[in-house]
């Protein structure tokens, strides 16, 4: 696949469309925000919108920080490709071996041109001359402004379809999808922690919005899965997944979330906001394989 032919399609907000799929016995309506753009999709291209709908004369240069397969790394190198920014990106000590095998969001994120420093010390602004810096995960103010057209976007589709309660899932990191999603929505948002406790992504919210009625609904995963780690569980939820639907979904947010809905009843209808992510797929899949829980038997 030729990555920069790609981007010479922006990225399309209107191919979100939503979509039904009948799950695990449920009806869910599915927005379709791994859609926008396959290199700046899901809620990236949705916390990262302030930034590429605004011009910002003089700046350079885009730095930010995150782990060495993060999806915000991938959509913020592709910003600064179709921004014509020098992308800058922090990250802890990498290991040699995806050096030497670049794969999966690392891999199409150096294609894209990103510059990476690798460090313990990993600044918390910018380092440079005539550059805007992107906290982690894009969790910052700005973001809200794509978050708030998706919250259009989903009151739209209910008005048209008569629609006068929805339940809004979707995963959690950082938080501020989920929140700034909740902030702009008449209707209720259940989310999860994807890393770390529902009392830290309590905390995180608290930091972006002091307001804890305007807070989404944190629902406790029934098990602890282990960050971006392989974990049978998932891998089986992944697989299952694909059998029950003809939407591709990821491989360290969805699946939890799915293994969620698949035990707990919210009030219908319930929507799913796809957040994208599926170049991630490539990597994970490969760490499946070489730590064996993915065998070609998998997918018989
Ligand atoms: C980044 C990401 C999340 C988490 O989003 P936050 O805004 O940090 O909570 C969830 N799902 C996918 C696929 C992501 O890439």
């Amino acid at each position: 696949m030729n990555l920069l032919h790609e981007l010479n399609i922006p990225p399309n907000y209107t191919n979100s469309v939503v979509q039904e799929a009948t799950i695990f016995g449920k009806k869910y309506f599915i927005k379709r925000d791994d859609l926008i753009h396959e290199y700046f999709s899901g809620n990236k291209a949705r916390k990262f919108y302030y930034f590429l709908h605004n011009d910002f004369p003089g700046i350079t240069t885009l730095e930010s920080t995150g782990g060495s397969q993060s999806n915000a790394m991938l959509s913020l190198a592709a910003l600064a490709h179709l921004k014509e920014w020098k992308f800058v990106y922090y990250t802890r000590p990498i290991s040699q071996f995806l050096k030497n095998n670049p794969r999966g969001n690392f891999k199409y994120a150096l294609d894209l041109g990103m510059h990476y420093v690798e460090t313990d010390a990993i600044p918390s602004e910018s380092q440079l001359p005539d550059s805007m810096w992107i906290n982690h995960g894009g969790a910052m103010p700005e973001a809200e402004m794509g978050l708030q057209m998706l919250a259009n976007e989903i009151q739209d589709f209910a008005r048209n379809i008569n629609l006068s309660s929805l339940s809004v899932f979707l995963p959690s990191g950082t938080g501020s999808s989920s929140l700034y999603l909740q902030k702009n929505l008449p209707f209720r948002v259940y989310t999860f922690p994807a890393a770390g406790s529902a009392d830290y992504l309590r905390s995180l919210f608290t930091q972006l919005e002091p307001d804890e009625s305007l807070h989404p609904i944190i629902i406790t995963p029934h098990k602890k899965y282990q960050f971006g780690k392989p974990h049978p569980d998932l891998l089986t939820m992944w697989l299952e997944l694909k059998q029950q639907t003809e939407v591709p979904f990821e491989l360290i947010y969805d699946t939890i979330g799915w293994s969620i809905l698949k035990n707990i009843h919210l009030p219908e209808p319930v929507m799913y906001v796809h957040c994208g992510g599926l170049l991630a797929n490539e990597s994970m899949l490969d760490r499946y394989r070489r730590e064996k829980i993915l065998t070609d038997t998998n997918f018989l």
